[in-house]
């Protein structure tokens, strides 16, 4: 018996993240108690996946390998992400796909909205990789999503987390027109750690973002998010929280980075839940409307209760 092994036609498997892979190893301490999570093994969230796979949809609750997947699938909340599964930058912190994407799904947005109404969802989070590579971002996919969802799911609200829309003119201004309820862009980290965690992207340039979506349409929630964990200062998050106040941002989310690999950035420390609680208060005292401040707080958790807490927050202070 001959065994022939083919070393030529095989096609080798592209890792992950080719920019990452020859970076030495960066190592976390071992979680704490407060991170640990429940494996997914609920009906709810097999009903999930299935109705995901159905329709052809990514998720940056796989993608991004969320700790709070059980739990939110469980209730049918998933967050979509769209444009596909590969992103054009390759920010350290992110487990997102990284490289040149394939070309824009034209039937995604009314899989997403197929998807949002099997899910029967009373606010649905929609998400994208980075399309730098695209004229406009993505910016008409976002938009055409949007009125997908409108069009098939009437009183579904949505909320978008947007990319930067970095050098893309006019781009924005679609995303905005398009009415979303809430307008989500995340700062991810202080502005002193932009270089090494978020290289493709300018912390000003975010916060001017945040602050044209108010000034296009005043109707809209704005929110935004930073991870801890990162090797910020407790002054630097203050002051991210006072930045965000003055580009009008409604809600603030915080929660704990967790490295997804090693070749990620590393885990420099694990901020005790009773120290998000301090964030909390002094976040509140800033005026943001709602603040979720937690070890597992990520921009989409619980998103939907959240969004009816927003609403009646700003009802109660409109009269
Ligand atoms: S927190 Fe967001 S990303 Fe994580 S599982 Fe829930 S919906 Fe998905």
């Amino acid at each position: 018996m001959v065994i022939v092994v083919d070393t030529v036609s095989a096609t080798p498997l592209r890792p992950r993240h080719p920019e990452k892979v020859n970076r030495p190893d960066a190592f976390s301490p071992p979680k704490p108690n407060w991170i640990r999570v429940r494996a997914p093994t609920s009906r709810g969230y097999a009903d999930t996946r299935r109705i995901v796979k159905e329709n052809g949809l990514v998720t940056v609750c796989e993608e991004a390998g969320c700790p709070n997947i059980g739990e939110c699938w469980d209730k049918k909340h998933a967050t979509f992400m769209i444009m596909g599964d590969t992103c054009t930058r390759a920010c350290a912190f992110c487990n997102v796909k990284t490289g040149m994407p394939g070309a824009l799904d034209e039937h995604e947005p009314e899989h997403v909205a197929e998807a949002t109404f099997k899910l029967g969802l009373a606010h649905i989070v929609i998400t994208s990789v980075d399309r730098d590579d695209l004229a406009d971002g993505g910016a008409d996919h976002f938009a055409q999503t949007i009125r997908a969802i409108r069009a098939r799911c009437p009183t579904t609200t949505i909320e978008i987390l947007t990319p930067d829309f970095l050098r893309k003119d006019g781009a924005l201004e679609r995303v905005v027109a398009a009415k979303p309820d809430v307008f989500n862009h995340n700062l991810e980290t202080v502005p002193s750690r932009y270089l090494s965690v978020r290289p493709g992207a300018r912390y000003f340039h975010s916060i001017r973002l945040l602050q044209r979506v108010k000034e296009i349409d005043p109707a809209l929630f704005t929110k935004s998010g930073i991870m801890v964990g990162l090797g910020e200062e407790r002054h630097e998050i203050l002051q991210v929280m006072d930045d965000l106040r003055s580009a009008d941002v409604d809600f603030l989310t915080i929660g704990q980075y967790l490295q997804p690999t090693r070749k990620h950035h590393a885990v420099m420390r694990y901020v005790p839940p009773d120290e998000f609680a301090g964030y909390e208060k002094i976040a509140y005292t800033k005026g943001f409307l709602m603040v979720s401040a937690s070890p597992l707080t990520r921009s989409s958790h619980h998103a939907g209760d959240d969004f009816a807490k927003l609403r009646a927050a700003r009802a109660a202070i409109s009269g």
